[in-house]
């Protein structure tokens, strides 16, 4: 299968290209230049399959020419190593728990199923060693350390802001070693994002080494998220509950959503879709106006959304044509302050004992707010509660307890090279990396 770029005016990749490079030449999002429907016996079985059968057919419809179906197999049986288990909430309201994974971050599974693609393709094609540079704000770096760990061919540069991530956070991406290095910048998370952007355009350095992004503009990252929502259906099918499912996605780089239209476009059953926002409404004001104006980003609790400028707007907009009718009628938007975040969750919290995180809370109230009689809603809950600890702590007024894996992280030694904000310090420290 063949990639196109969103700007149309790069050449067709291969996949292999469009993982190893990322974004396009002429900056547009790479996309598949084909959507297979799965076949009608695929969802007249789905409920009676496994999250890792579910997920091998549908990356099997993607990926299938240009992978070895033994190898793509294990990729994805080694990705999801656990479950994602869909939860009542209330009488018409289910959590999609995306947050059983390593990090407790649903990134993690675009994160490793990334990583060992790249591994296959440095393994069949001889490619030499690659460098994967991540700018974070916290969940992205950790949930890419992770699923990068100990991937033979692959070195990993985290950067992150200096005392601006959650302790939990900077022990997950700081204590690996192995193949993952944390860079600490003295700077806020924009200038590492600069560090990053600068590194990818400067001709001497990628002479030096070969480099790539693992943020969700990447094909390999973002795609398999799709496997989720095909899980979600077959256990809402199993309850039979599966007729007029509303799914609701708590958005910031509208990655994991843009999988969830994809799977639509499969012909996944689901009747409609809500992205819902922070105080960030760059998407909703879309929906309402025709008009896609981006804007700097606002600070929330949900901060793993606080994005102006979504890259992953341009996939939806290609996918359905460029018609704002076409995506307004299938997706509609909710945003919400961080009063009614705060508000929300404690509700939601003395209602049904349920604990949200500030991400998921966002899913939930819109699914509160707009399902209609006889529909049932689904809204991904993205992170695990305790991850976001004091913030959740003082709203609830009840200490969210910390799983055993999330402490384990917290035990480990911390080890970060320390960086100024200056591309060129950044540069001369790559230059005297291995290639
Ligand atoms: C990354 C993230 C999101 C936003 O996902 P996108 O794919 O960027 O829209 C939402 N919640 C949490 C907890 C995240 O880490």
């Amino acid at each position: 299968m063949k990639y196109y770029s969103t700007n149309r005016k790069a050449p067709l990749a291969s996949l292999q290209k469009a993982v190893v490079k990322g974004l396009a030449e002429d900056r547009g999002l790479y996309m598949p230049e084909r959507i297979h429907k799965m076949p009608k016996e695929f969802f007249d079985n789905i409920q009676d399959m496994s999250f890792r059968d579910i997920a091998y057919n549908v990356a099997s419809a993607f990926f299938g020419e240009d992978v070895d179906l033994d190898a793509l197999q294990e990729l994805v049986f080694d990705t999801l190593s656990f479950d994602c288990p869909v939860v009542k909430v209330t009488d018409h309201i289910y959590s999609l728990e995306l947050f059983h994974g390593p990090t407790l971050a649903f990134k993690d599974v675009g994160a490793r199923f990334m990583a060992r693609l790249l591994q296959y393709f440095i393994k069949t094609e001889g490619k030499s060693r690659v460098n994967v540079l991540v700018a974070t704000s916290g969940d992205t770096g950790s949930a890419v350390a992770n699923g990068f760990l100990g991937v033979d061919g692959i070195h990993v540069y985290v950067l992150y802001p200096k005392g601006k991530v959650s302790a939990i956070q900077e022990s997950q991406f700081t204590t690996l070693g192995k193949n993952i290095t944390a860079i600490e910048v003295d700077g806020v998370f924009d200038d590492c994002q600069a560090l990053v952007k600068s590194a990818f355009m400067d001709s001497e350095l990628n002479a030096h080494m070969n480099l790539t992004s693992a943020n969700s503009i990447n094909v390999a990252r973002f795609l398999p998220q799709a496997f989720y929502y095909f899980h979600a259906y077959a256990q809402m099918k199993k309850k039979g509950l599966a007729d007029e499912l509303v799914m609701c996605v708590p958005s910031g780089n509208f990655g994991n959503i843009c999988a969830a239209l994809f799977g639509h476009e499969m012909g996944l059953p689901i009747k409609r879709f809500i992205a819902a926002n922070n105080a960030n409404d760059v998407f909703f004001n879309y929906l309402q106006t025709g008009v896609y104006e981006p804007k700097p980003s606002l600070q929330t609790l949900a901060n793993a959304m606080d994005v102006g400028d979504p890259s992953n707007f341009a996939r939806i907009y290609d996918l359905y044509g460029q018609s704002h009718e076409r995506i307004s009628s299938l997706i509609s938007g909710a945003t919400y302050s961080d009063e009614q975040i705060c508000e929300t969750m404690k509700h939601c919290y003395e209602e049904t004992g349920y604990i949200l995180d500030p991400h998921g809370t966002c899913g939930y109230r819109a699914l509160q707010e707009n399902l209609l009689p006889g529909e049932t809603g689904v809204f991904c809950e993205t992170a695990h509660p305790a991850k976001f600890k004091e913030t959740v702590d003082a709203i609830i007024g009840t200490e969210v307890s910390i799983p055993d894996r999330l402490a384990a992280f917290m035990q480990g030694e911390k080890k970060s090279i320390p960086m100024s904000k200056d591309f060129n310090d950044f540069k001369a420290y790559l230059l005297q990396q291995e290639p």
